[in-house]
């Protein structure tokens, strides 16, 4: 057995041509931390020398002057992963380095392989030993296993072999390779940087860096960057595409263009929506900060109802902190939230969140709300009922855990003691996202998954949500 369950939720970034690489990288993760606090790592190269500097914590946390020094050479990859209990060990933290036949090889993943464990286990029974528990190392055994010479074809053989999402990038001492799987689950984009070229996640690490967007990467596409310049193929069979539209709700960050739409926007379109279909009289609308704002001006703006902000975000809060013995009622809630009470008082409140998962954070906010004095509180939540977990990358607690898995919309609205609770409906959010013309995967909402996992796989997604969550 293993001590547990492959689970993803990353940021990935690669830097080719510039004499900074491993600065760059640095940087690119520090812009993509909201994908990954758990841990962190850069591995970079000069010549024949090839090095990895990984760790634990967040970026600016682990990454010293001393520990850049240490990452020269004019390409580096580099990862953030998501924060877990169970699993949280350096073992696990990426990017994963290996020697083999063919030199070494350099893996940072986003995304969840849903056939992992099978392979896993053949791999094992033909001797391999695994260092980590993550799906991201069948990749790099899969290419080792390859007769392939040339490493690209190698990285081909091993992805023909695995289903499910991921956004990747390799390297060895002179290349980096970027692949996206068919169905481009999780994004990827790729951005000029002077003569170089620049992968990441999300576009905001090319903000960040002044790296020009130049595309996405699609999905099925397998990017070569070297001395030879920059090389696409398309080794794979075309699939229908799966974006993840909780990318959208909730997952990245708002300056950044995915799937063909900046996040900002399409939230606060997912409020005008919202405010459309289940309207109310108040006398403000309130975000929960940080992810419910773009939807709350949305709400605001096409209701009439005046934006304001109610609650207030401590963003020092780490990840862990003491409580004092005698218990502090909602303690979780309070230490990250706070209600402005001066404001709130006598008002009738509009509050929009982005998705309601366990309703625990609901909850104590209505609470909370109330307790400021508000006359009313009215929920309002810019996504359909989550109801199924992911198994494609997004941390999901198991559906038992998810309240709209096994409770009405008026349990909820009774559970968390509002006046009102509305979600925006699924067909509104695919018409927001211009589903008609892009196809989605909404698994999270509907339970159809667009790649099934393999029964012999057994794969269970690790709940990354028991932790120091509100
Ligand atoms: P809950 O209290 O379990 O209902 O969680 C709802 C809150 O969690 C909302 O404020 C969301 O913004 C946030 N949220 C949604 N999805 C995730 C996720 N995958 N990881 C962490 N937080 C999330």
């Amino acid at each position: 057995m293993h001590e547990d369950k492959f689970h993803d939720e990353c940021a990935v970034v690669g830097v080719y041509g510039h004499p900074e690489a491993a600065k760059l990288t640095y940087l690119g993760l520090y812009a993509l931390q909201h994908r990954g606090q758990e841990s962190t790592g850069i591995v970079a190269s000069k010549g024949q020398y090839i090095h990895a500097e990984v760790g634990m914590g967040r970026v600016n946390d682990f990454f010293t002057e001393q520990r850049l020094a240490r990452l020269p050479g004019h390409l580096a990859i580099g990862h953030n992963r998501y924060s877990t209990t169970g699993s949280s060990v350096l073992r696990n933290a990426q990017p994963l380095l290996v020697d083999y036949a063919r030199g070494s090889l350099a893996i940072a993943h986003n995304g969840n392989l849903v056939n992992a464990q099978r392979l896993r286990a053949e791999l094992e029974a033909h001797g391999a030993i695994f260092r980590s528990t993550t799906d991201t190392e069948v990749i790099l055994h899969l290419v080792a296993q390859s007769r392939a010479e040339d490493v690209l074809d190698g990285v081909v053989e091993a992805l023909q072999q695995v289903q499910g999402a991921y956004s990747l990038v390799l390297m060895n001492h002179t290349e980096i390779i970027a692949a996206r799987d068919p169905r481009g689950f999780r994004p990827l984009c790729l951005g000029q940087l002077g003569d170089g070229y620049v992968i990441a996640s999300e576009t905001c690490a090319l903000d960040l860096i002044e790296a020009t967007y130049l595309r996405d990467v699609a999905p099925g596409e397998l990017i070569r960057i070297s001395a030879a310049g920059l090389q696409s193929y398309f080794p794979f069979p075309p699939a229908p595409l799966s974006p993840c539209i909780f990318e959208l709700i909730y997952f990245a960050r708002p300056d950044s263009d995915i799937f063909g739409h900046n996040v900002h926007l399409i939230r606060k379109a997912f409020g005008r929506q919202l405010a459309r279909e289940a309207p109310v009289e108040a006398d403000v609308v309130i975000p929960v900060p940080d992810s419910g704002i773009p939807a709350a001006l949305g709400y605001a703006e096409e209701s009439g109802i005046p934006f304001d902000t109610g609650l207030i975000r401590n963003h020092y809060v780490g990840r862990t902190f003491i409580e004092p013995q005698q218990a502090i009622r909602h303690f979780g809630v309070k230490i990250k939230l706070n209600a402005i009470k001066s404001f709130l008082r006598d008002k009738r409140v509009v509050v929009v969140d982005d998705s309601i998962i366990r309703g625990t954070t609901s909850q104590k906010l209505v609470h909370m709300i109330r307790q400021a004095g508000a006359k009313e509180v009215h929920m309002r939540i810019s996504s359909p009922p989550t109801t199924h977990s992911c198994l494609y990358g997004i941390d999901t607690p198991t559906s038992e855990e998810l309240i709209a898995s096994h409770h009405t919309l008026d349990e909820i609205r009774d559970y968390m003691q509002a006046d009102s609770l509305a979600y925006l409906s699924y067909e509104g959010m695919m018409r927001v996202a211009h589903a008609e013309a892009q196809s989605y995967c909404s698994a999270c909402f509907t339970g159809q998954y667009p790649v099934q996992v393999p029964q012999q796989d057994n794969l269970i997604q690790l709940s990354l949500f028991d932790k120091q969550r509100l």
